[in-house]
């Protein structure tokens, strides 16, 4: 059993030489109050609780952060154990103690495995906070790595539940924020949790495998060493053990054995600055054999979270592969401690404007936030901008622009600018024009083209846009475009139904041969659509198509607004009265093709003194039937309003090689129409 005040006095002489006799003061204030508050608390462990926030503490102490956080982790669990509220903290301990304690205490582990909606909620409210003060996450993080690090006195459910969203939210965000350290950890004592077999397998070949090629690596850091002497560099070099998990993935994305996996360890040679880091790889490239296409430079191109090295995989005299990364210490020190490496130690100031554009990315989250509906939508969105592999693209005058992995131009241009994006019309990548939906690689210099007199942007964007942002502009600017029409659209139909309705007059009852007609229109092609079928006595309107006469629908029907939104035209339409008029039909008949059909067909018409247009056949030879074939049968054929087409239809039904009769009727002034049925989509 750890003393508490022990514990307190490590922290203390680890963190007092970062502050002010205020700040130390401060600090010992918060232990205080908060040993109180928990005072007669235990945890799992047998151990005081407030053993618990002093290791939270510890764990940031090595990220260097300022006092206000130290004091804000030491207090961070009152408010949700013991009956101090957050007014109190902010009383005692000032406005943003009290904003980082009440934000990590909304921040609330996952009760349920069962509700993934509750775990979705909690992600969104911590990257929410994370957009207003990134230290409740860094807070957080140290209180989740500590719950990992003494998850063994928990139940087993419980322990495979908290690795289980510790690989799931707190790894991914910690390798956002670049805080290796706590990536690795977290990531390892998970993977024990969740894996427990393959964690222990694997740990005890490595062990063996790193006492093994101890001294291999000892003659190699010598060597290298050497190496650097020669070229009178300052430099210091040393192994660095790759974690656990990380040599998992390997061996499950690169399909190979543990035995086959060499770089279990990679070499690390720190020096001054950054010419020198250069000056290195070459002098490593060159006396050793290096592997092609393994050199990275992420000086140049840093990593979205801001890493930065130069990586090379070497050949060593053995013949084995060996990655050395090559730093400035300053570098070294952001590898480290990640995101939190743009702290002042000191009090009272702020965060440095670098930092402020770099998480950037962070404050589009509370943008998006607004035009997303449901939790999970907003995760599912942020997790593709967030947590996925990024691309680094240029702009014309050589900024970088981050995108997701797959991003095309179109993301590159709402990246930019909304009216960038919206106003697209073409790219250019590295000078050349590709089309929209080309893939951004990274160190792709891309150029969009607008245009002020373009329509807007395209739905088919969607298909192929990967950053949330693009993919909810392009729909926002759809769904108010569509909200516009359907305003539009209501005012049309209203206007078209009342004139409508007033025509037919006050008579309810239609007869039976009533047709649709469009009031001063004659000799145009009038038909009823597919979709909604209006019959005699229904509120209707036509809808002029394009070529093919005016398609009657009921005014209800839900195709009207797609239509109108493509920019067709409805007007006014009406029942008529009329035994003059000729109504076309168009028939469909599916039979089994057998021998004399045709005419027993052809004789239901030719009793009435009716003839057909139009006549086509075909047969199906995949359908077959007692040595038959499917066949559809198509004609056309005027009728009179006083034609019994049903008794016509039932006598074809009554043939027992028709399987189906399908008849689409069409009124018209002229007497026959030489046109096919058409099957459009808006009919
Ligand atoms: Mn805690």
């Amino acid at each position: 059993m750890i003393d508490r005040d022990i514990l307190f006095q490590t922290l203390i002489s680890k963190i007092s030489s970062d502050f002010s006799k205020e700040g130390v003061l401060l600090i010992e204030k918060a232990y205080d109050f908060a040993k109180t508050a928990h005072e007669g608390q235990k945890r799992e462990s047998k151990e005081d609780y407030i053993i618990h926030p002093l290791n939270v503490t510890l764990i940031l102490s090595d990220l260097h952060l300022d006092a206000e956080t130290y004091t804000a982790a030491l207090l961070h669990d009152v408010v949700e154990d013991t009956n101090v509220t957050v007014e109190d903290i902010s009383h005692n301990f000032g406005e943003s103690v009290g904003f980082l304690v009440s934000g990590v205490t909304k921040l609330k582990d996952i009760r349920s495995v069962s509700s993934q909606e509750a775990q979705l909620e909690n992600l969104r409210k911590m990257l929410l906070a994370m957009a207003q003060d990134i230290r409740v996450v860094l807070i957080k993080l140290a209180d989740r790595l500590h719950n990992m690090r003494t998850l063994s006195f928990k139940s087993p459910e419980k322990q495979k539940e908290t690795a289980q969203e510790t690989m799931d939210i707190y790894v991914p965000l910690a390798h956002r924020l670049g805080i290796y350290t706590i990536k690795w950890e977290l990531e390892d004592l998970s993977f024990r949790y969740i894996e427990p077999d393959k964690y222990y397998e694997l740990a005890s070949k490595v062990q063996r495998k790193r006492i093994d090629r101890e001294s291999y690596v000892n003659e190699l850091i010598a060597e290298l060493q050497n190496l650097m002497k020669n070229q009178k560099i300052n430099a210091e070099i040393s192994g660095r053990p790759k974690n656990l998990y990380g040599i998992y993935r390997k061996m499950i994305r690169d399909k190979k054995q543990f035995e086959e996996i060499y770089d279990i360890m990679a070499l690390r040679i720190i020096v001054d600055d950054i010419p020198t880091c250069y000056q290195v790889l070459g002098i490593v490239n060159n006396y050793y054999k290096f592997v092609p296409g393994r050199i990275k430079d992420y000086i140049a191109l840093p990593k979205p979270n801001m890493y930065q090295s130069l990586h090379t995989t070497v050949i060593t005299k053995s013949g084995e592969p060996f990655e050395v990364q090559i730093r400035t210490w300053e570098m070294h020190k952001h590898d480290e401690v990640g995101i939190a490496a743009h702290w002042k130690y000191k009090e009272g100031k702020n965060l440095d404007k670098e930092y402020e554009a770099k998480i950037s990315w962070l404050r589009q989250m509370l943008d998006w936030q607004k035009e997303v509906r449901s939790s999970r939508e907003f995760v599912e969105r942020v997790k593709v901008d967030l947590f996925s592999e990024v691309v680094l693209v240029f702009t014309p005058k050589g900024d970088v622009i981050e995108l997701p992995q797959g991003a095309t131009p179109v993301d590159f241009a709402f990246k930019v600018h909304t009216n960038i994006g919206y106003n697209c019309i073409g790219a250019r990548i590295n000078g050349i024009m590709v089309p929209l939906e080309t893939e951004l690689k990274t160190g792709d210099r891309v150029n969009i083209i607008t245009s002020k007199t373009t329509t807007g942007p395209k739905l088919d964007w969607l298909k192929f846009v990967k950053s949330a942002s693009a993919r909810s502009r392009i729909k926002a600017y759809f769904r108010k475009l569509y909200e516009e029409k359907k305003k539009e659209t209501a005012v049309e139909i209203n206007k078209a139904s009342t004139v409508s309705k007033t025509l037919p007059s006050s008579k309810r009852k239609i007869e039976e041969d009533s047709f649709p007609a469009i009031d001063g229109l004659r000799d145009i092609k009038i038909s009823v659509a597919k979709c909604c079928n209006p019959s005699s006595g229904d509120k209707i309107v036509g809808y002029i198509s394009r070529g093919r006469g005016i398609k009657i629908h009921r005014v209800d029907c839900n195709n009207l607004y797609g239509i109108i939104e493509r920019g067709g035209k409805v007007i006014p339409a009406h029942w008529v009265k009329g035994a003059d008029k000729t109504l076309l039909s168009f028939f469909r008949i599916t039979v089994w093709d057998v021998p004399g059909l045709i005419y027993k067909i052809a004789g239901i018409f030719a009793k009435r003194n009716l003839s057909f247009d139009n006549f086509h056949s075909s047969t199906r030879t995949d359908k077959k039937y007692k040595g038959h074939y499917q066949a559809y049968i198509r004609f056309s054929c005027s009728l009179s309003p006083k034609t019994p087409l049903n008794d016509i239809l039932k006598e074809i039904e009554n043939i027992p090689e028709v399987v189906k009769v399908k008849v689409t009727k069409r009124w018209s002034h002229e007497d026959s129409v030489a046109e096919s049925e058409e099957s459009s989509s808006d009919s």
